[in-house]
């Protein structure tokens, strides 16, 4: 629940320094990290209703492959009934869900076909915080109700109002480090990492990060995670110069055609070379232009927003910003299973998506304005499987320095066991100019 203003007893979010109604500041002690506790393998098991009336166990963190491929057969009937459905919009609905359903009843099989019993689950994205208002003195963003910033306590009434889509473009700055590490117990590290900058017309620049994690094997895996990185990075730079997008939407469909890319030449290149057949990637990209935060993602690399004020409408400090493209989180997305009762986890998990497997992919991407006191955080599955997300948050916010802070979190992943590469890209999202008025 959110809190309420002490002198005028308006609603406040958590992240308001100020109160959006009566302009009083508001005195806040600074979110408390909570040590989240371990799960424990006695825990006892939870079942999660099924609309079959099947019952599937989840014990810790863990489901069973064969539950899930009886689950997944018998959502893939209960869809089936939609297809002959007098309505067009539920016949539509349903064909897809079978179509995904599909594609995970292969994946899994071929994971229980290697020997594979069990799987670990993830959950779905929260919803972030929403602006639709920009402070015209300090530039961060407020609700529409709004009429004294949350964050400097300048009245917001006598400015122009703008868009959620055009929210003032501010002086941000941004500190960035990289790192990715073979772990303890792999011989190659299959991960491959970029940051930097890129191009754009005028002498702008945007900043560019990656994580790719990539599967098949010996050379194959890392071959492809590097030529993920280099094809989507060379795209990328290349159409940023040329044909600078002015949309939000623009940026998404440029993020979606470099993903792209990378995925016809990691197939076409697997198809021809055996000794490279059925390698794979993850991909996930972070664009910074402006004070925009442009994502895509393809897999289970992560990409994550952390700000001490709090990134959503109920003051989390840390918000996932892509989709693991694994089994887990499909059912949860189609009611199988409910988000209390799919655990975040560390382990491997079975992708249904990944770059260079097929001759198409379907891309996610996502924009999201960027405050100053944010970090944007990438990393590959090989930190998440040691590194909890309130750890991930506690060493970024403990650490001012991004090179030290991933330095940390790659440590603390190989102290507890390494098995993975791991992989780790900070941004550090600092005020420009007009943060430093709100000082002086
Ligand atoms: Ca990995």
């Amino acid at each position: 629940m959110n809190p309420h203003c002490p002198f005028c007893s308006a609603t406040v979010t958590p992240r308001s320094r100020f109160c959006p109604t009566c302009g009083q500041a508001l005195s806040q002690s600074p979110p408390r990290f909570s040590a989240s506790s371990p799960i424990a393998s006695g825990d006892p098991p939870i079942e999660g209703a099924l609309t079959n009336a099947k019952r599937l166990q989840v014990r810790g963190n863990a489901l069973d492959l064969r539950d899930l491929i009886n689950v997944v057969e018998s959502s893939v009937q209960w869809w089936q009934r939609g297809l002959s459905s007098g309505d067009a919009v539920t016949r539509d609905q349903a064909a897809r869900a079978i179509d995904e359903l599909s594609q995970i009843m292969r994946s899994l099989s071929q994971q229980l076909a290697q020997g594979r019993t069990t799987i670990c689950i993830t959950r779905r994205l929260p919803a972030l915080r929403t602006f639709d208002v920009a402070c015209p003195s300090c530039g961060s963003g407020n609700r529409a109700h709004a009429r004294f910033c949350q964050r400097c306590g300048a009245l917001l009434n006598a400015a122009p109002r703008y868009g959620v889509g055009s929210v003032r473009s501010r002086a941000l700055k941004f500190r960035i480090a990289a790192r990715t590490d073979t772990g303890r117990v792999r011989q190659q590290n299959q991960d491959a990492v970029y940051a930097g900058e890129i191009d754009l017309p005028g002498r702008q620049k945007a900043y560019l990060c990656l994580v790719a994690d990539g599967m098949g094997g010996a050379a194959a895996g890392e071959y492809a995670s590097r030529l993920a990185a280099d094809v989507s990075r060379t795209y990328l730079e290349r159409e940023s110069v040329s044909h600078p997008p002015l949309t939000d939407e623009a940026w998404q469909n440029l993020l979606r055609d470099a993903v792209r890319a990378a995925n016809r030449q990691i197939y076409d290149t697997a198809r021809v070379d055996a000794t490279r057949r059925g390698m794979g990637t993850t991909l996930t990209i972070a664009l910074l232009v402006g004070d925009r935060l442009h994502i895509a993602s393809v897999g289970d690399s992560r990409a994550y927003l952390l700000n001490l004020n709090g990134v959503t409408d109920d003051g989390a400090l840390s918000a996932q910003l892509t989709s693991d493209h694994s089994l887990v989180a499909r059912l949860v997305d189609i009611g199988q299973l409910t988000p209390e009762q799919a655990r975040t986890h560390p382990q491997r998990n079975i992708l249904y998506r990944s770059i260079g497997t097929d001759p198409s992919v379907d891309v996610d991407t996502r924009s999201e304005a960027l405050e100053p006191g944010d970090i944007v955080l990438l990393c590959s599955d090989g930190l998440v499987n040691h590194v909890n997300d309130e750890e991930i948050v506690q060493i970024a916010f403990d650490e001012p320095d991004p090179d030290r802070a991933v330095t940390r979190m790659v440590n603390l992943a190989n102290e507890r066991g390494g098995r993975d590469n791991i992989s780790v890209v900070m941004v550090r999202v600092e005020g420009g100019r007009n943060e430093e008025r709100e000082h002086g």
